[in-house]
């Protein structure tokens, strides 16, 4: 048996959004809400399969977890973000430097992911707000002993675009890119990107977990028989 059975199905992320998967829509149910009040998150490695995948969450306190996105009239709180280097999904064949990931569930267990494009150039300035987060992931990677609690305040409204509810977007089925694979995730790729220094960039290429880098991406996979609704007005 594979070791992830969900990895064999037709249905997985990321893909390439192409002129030839993307269909128009013009979807007012498709509203969606976000707030982000500051957050306190803790990093941590929370998987089993670090060895082989690492990356660093960061974690909502689940008490007092205000961050949440309503989508198709249902709710699903914040349940970790996290980055990819370089992005996952390509838009008309680009990939771009990094992709965030913001993975909300619902009381059910549904998944919807969040995903925002970074674009490094060196015309961009930096960002207190993302080098402190990149601070705080190289910290909680940097730490050797089994428990490291590294906490930090954010405003997660940083890496988002300040009118989120009115933000062209991608929608599809897609599943989880780092294991189990797990289908029936709801995808809402942004079409905005964030613009992010080199420097930046640089230092979250530089954090190093036992020797390996963070947020490896996964390949691209067939959209098959999926459909892409480009959502640019709600
Ligand atoms: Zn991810």
């Amino acid at each position: 048996m594979h070791q992830h059975p969900a990895a064999l199905g037709i249905n997985q992320s990321p893909i390439d959004i192409t002129l030839t998967t993307k269909i128009s829509g013009n979807c007012v149910n498709n509203l969606f809400q976000y707030v982000t009040n500051e957050a306190r998150f803790i990093f941590d490695t929370a998987d089993a399969n670090m060895e082989h995948e690492p990356n660093i969450n960061g974690v909502p306190n689940p008490i007092n977890n205000l961050n949440f996105v309503t989508f198709r009239g249902k709710t699903y709180f914040l349940n970790q973000f996290h980055f990819h280097n370089p992005a996952e999904h390509r838009i008309d064949g680009t990939l771009d430097s990094m992709e965030m990931h913001l993975v909300y569930k619902d009381v059910n267990g549904n998944g919807i992911v969040i995903a925002r494009m970074f674009v490094a150039d060196r015309n961009n300035p930096n960002s207190p707000d993302l080098e402190l987060l990149f601070r705080k992931i190289a910290e909680r990677a940097a730490c050797t002993s089994t428990k490291c609690d590294v906490n930090g305040v954010f405003k997660l409204s940083s890496f988002i675009p300040p009118n989120l509810d009115a933000a062209p977007y991608y929608t599809y089925t897609g599943s989880l890119t780092t294991p189990p694979y797990q289908e029936g995730i709801t995808w809402v790729v942004l079409q905005e990107p964030m613009k992010i220094s080199l420097n930046d960039y640089a230092m979250f290429k530089s954090i190093d977990y036992k020797g390996q880098k963070i947020g490896k991406s996964r390949k691209t996979f067939d959209v098959a028989n999926r459909v892409v609704l480009e959502v640019d007005q709600h």
